[in-house]
Formats: C-alpha cells, sequence, structure tokens
C-alpha cells in the first residue's frame, strides 16, 4: 500500500458555507485555549500539560459547550494534536539552538481549517467524471457538499483521512489515498536516455539539444502585482485596501496553480518518456540565496540576484525534484541526481571530462580539446554520462566514475534510485 494525497475543490453553498466558518472557528476557539492552558500552567505552576492531558477532558469540555458536539471528537481530537506539534517542533528547534517563535494564539480568520484523521465523520463519494460529493457532520449537523477533482487510481483507492482548508475564500479538501502499488504505477511509452538541465533562459535543455521553454508567469503578471500593490498602498485602512489584498492574493494564487501545472505536466511527460533521466542535483534554497551579505561585507550586485532570484523561484524548480522523484518510481524510470558539487556539470567538459570555468553569462561551452556546445546541452550531456558511469553501483556510483573525485557528505552524493521495473541498460 501506498499513500497519495488528492486535492478536490468544494462547493458549498451558502447555508454550508456559513457552517465550515463556524467550524472553524470552533476549532480555532478550542486550540487557542489549549494554548492558553499550557502557557498558564506553565507560569503558575512551572507544569507542561502533554496532548493526552487536554484530550482526557475533551469530554468534559463537550458537556459544557454542546455546539462542539456536532465537529466530531477525532477532529477535535486533531486540532490538540496541531497544538502539540506546534509545541514539539518549537521544542525540537530550541534544543538545537536555534531561536524559533513560541507557538501563537491564531485569529479565527487566519485558522486554516481543521482535519479528520480517520475515517469517522466522514464520507467521501465519487460519481464518474470529475463530480464529487463530501458528506461531513452527524445527525442534524450532516451535510453533503459538493466537489470537483478527480484521482488518477481508480476504486482501489481507499480514502483514508481528510483535511479542509480555506484559501482565499475558497474551500478544498485534501484527501490521503491508501493505493496498492499496481494501481500507482504508470504507463511508459519510450525507453529514452535523457539528460536535462533546469535553467532560466529555457526552463529544461536536453542532452539532444531539445528544449522546454519558460513561461514566465511572474515576469508577465509582475506589472499587474506592482500595480495593484501601489493602489492598494494608497488606501490604507478602508474598504478597498482590503478589496485590493483579496485581488493580490487572487493573483498570487493564480501564478502557483499555472506554475504547479506546469511542472506536473513537464515532468509527467519527462518520466513517461524515459528509462533513464538524469539531471543535478539543485538546491534552489542555495541558488536563490540573497547576495546582500552581511554590514561588514557587503554583497555586490545585490538588486540583480533579486531578480534572479525571482525567476528562479517563479521557475517552480523547487517542485521539479520531488515530483520527478516520485513519478519516475511509478513509471518505473531510473532518475539519476548528479552531485552538483562533484561533477560541476555546468564547467565540465562533456568531450574531455576536463574543467572549463566559465560565468553565468558565457552561454557557450568552448573548450581546449575542440568541442563546442550550447552551454546548457552541454551540462545535460555530462549528467547523462554520470548516468551511465555510475550505473553499475546504484545509490553511490562514486567509484564508477572516471576520476574519483573526494567523497564528500553523504547528503550531496550522486544518488540512483532504482526500481525493479527498469529495463537493463544494455536493451
Ligand atoms: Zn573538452
Amino acid at each position: 500500500m501506498q499513500r497519495r494525497k488528492v486535492t478536490l475543490k468544494l462547493y458549498p453553498n451558502a447555508a454550508q458555507s456559513a457552517r465550515l466558518e463556524a467550524w472553524t472557528r470552533l476549532h480555532c476557539e478550542l486550540y487557542n485555549a489549549a494554548l492558553e492552558e499550557r502557557i498558564d500552567a506553565w507560569h503558575k505552576a512551572r507544569k507542561s500539560i502533554s496532548y493526552y492531558d487536554q484530550q482526557n477532558v475533551l469530554p468534559q469540555i463537550k458537556a459544557d459547550r454542546p455546539e462542539l458536539n456536532e465537529l466530531g471528537s477525532h477532529a477535535l481530537q486533531q486540532t490538540l494534536r496541531r497544538l502539540d506539534l506546534a509545541f514539539q517542533l518549537f521544542f525540537r528547534r530550541v534544543k538545537a539552538g536555534q531561536t524559533p517563535g513560541f507557538p501563537r494564539f491564531k485569529a479565527a480568520k487566519r485558522f486554516a481549517g481543521f482535519a479528520y484523521p480517520d475515517s469517522a465523520g466522514w464520507r467521501l463519494m465519487q460519481h464518474g467524471g470529475s463530480g464529487a460529493t463530501l458528506r461531513i457532520g452527524t445527525g442534524e449537523a450532516a451535510m453533503s457538499i459538493r466537489a470537483r477533482g478527480r484521482h488518477r487510481f481508480g476504486v482501489e483507492a481507499k480514502p483514508n483521512d481528510i483535511t479542509l482548508t480555506r484559501r482565499n475564500g475558497q474551500w478544498f479538501v485534501s484527501v490521503t489515498l491508501r493505493v496498492p502499488e499496481s494501481a500507482c504505477a504508470r504507463r511508459r511509452t519510450g525507453d529514452q536516455r535523457r539528460g536535462v538541465d533546469f535553467g532560466i533562459n529555457d526552463w529544461a535543455t536536453f542532452d539532444d539539444g531539445r528544449t522546454i521553454d519558460n513561461p514566465r508567469w511572474l515576469r508577465e503578471e509582475l506589472p499587474r502585482l506592482a500595480a495593484l500593490q501601489r493602489q492598494r498602498a494608497r488606501k490604507k485602512g478602508s474598504l478597498r485596501f482590503k478589496r485590493l489584498g483579496r485581488r493580490i492574493a487572487r493573483l498570487h494564487e493564480r501564478i502557483g496553480n499555472l506554475r504547479r501545472d506546469f511542472v506536473h505536466k513537464e515532468t509527467t511527460r519527462m518520466v513517461r518518456q524515459c528509462a533513464i533521466l538524469a539531471t543535478e542535483q539543485l538546491a534552489p534554497k542555495t541558488m536563490s540565496r540573497s547576495a546582500r551579505g552581511t554590514v561588514d561585507a557587503p554583497g555586490r550586485r545585490v538588486r540583480q540576484k533579486a531578480g534572479l532570484n525571482r525567476e528562479i523561484l517563479s521557475a517552480g524548480f523547487g517542485m521539479v525534484h520531488p515530483m520527478l522523484a516520485y513519478k519516475a518510481e511509478e513509471a518505473g524510470t531510473r532518475l539519476h541526481l548528479s552531485n552538483t558539487r562533484q561533477i560541476k556539470p555546468s564547467q565540465r567538459c562533456s568531450a574531455c571530462w576536463e574543467l572549463v570555468p566559465k560565468t553565468l553569462s558565457q552561454r557557450m561551452h568552448v573548450c581546449p580539446c575542440g568541442h563546442t556546445a550550447p552551454r546548457d546541452r552541454n551540462s545535460a550531456l555530462v549528467v547523462l554520462i554520470d548516468a551511465f558511469n555510475t550505473q553499475h553501483t546504484p545509490g553511490t556510483g562514486v567509484a564508477a566514475r572516471p576520476k574519483p573525485l573526494p567523497r564528500q557528505r553523504g547528503k550531496s552524493k550522486s544518488v540512483t534510485r532504482e526500481t525493479p521495473t527498469t529495463a537493463p541498460l544494455g536493451a
């Protein structure tokens, strides 16, 4: 059994919408009350309260506040667990020597939603096509909400738990499905072996020279976003200020949706066509680090780097690897991630394997050995060669490289994810 998550959009009517809001408010109240209890107990008696202490008084609280009954006891427990998790994360970070913020009281308006941690209190009915009905609550409070969305796992997938969330005034339900391995498998239509380099000039460049354009949603939408933000700045505190805030939030959401949709489609196509897919370990967090520097050692070209960072983040590279990883596994594609710092794909010559240093603006790879190629295509070829060099040592592959390089920390090794269904390489 595998776990998969799908999100459906909900279409509650006015009454249902009001009830969802009311339930969220109650969950939020419970969360805040439980937080206050923990803080009080600590201040007054230096006593820490556990999740179980709080869970055990829930029946009593429900007796005092009967309106909590229709929320379902497991959903209420889940909200207490959420608070407990906030504390666990807080203490873990304190222990690690960081300075985390203390768990905060939440405003009902900002409280994201609530969850049913098991099969109690709800039912999801799919009626073919992309229509579904979500039934939640019990007794008189039960309601059937229309939902839209569909998953590809068929009838064998069993819903396990759900989370209801509100985003920009719209409701969504995230469903965790238990899916048999067989239903997760993806059909592969090709046996290509491809190296791919992700970038911001072209979103992706393959070793055969094919490219995928960067759609640059953000670049197109930025002027609109800036105009809205300028308008809003002139209207501080008014009703229009709020309205513009909502429009800005919706625009951000739209851009996010477009980006996720694009990355989903392209990564699906890649694993479908390829038996071997090689790329380098990307670290968008490091790539998009600010160039600001410190007061003593100010960075250079800070604005240029900020613009570049915006491009890097807007191209959605952060989503690419996680998506490629699970899709490759489902399709039986061998995904090879070259260790960027060892291999240096953008600097290395794919013909003679020597390092040819170049700056970001040099778009051509020109090697003294006589090999010339567009920079990104050369990188894509380098990672593909690296995948071949390491094919007999899945997992590390360090030994099989032409020139063994000094070992680095475990987490930055080249990684090959192998699955049983991978076609043998010589085939
Ligand atoms: Zn060369």
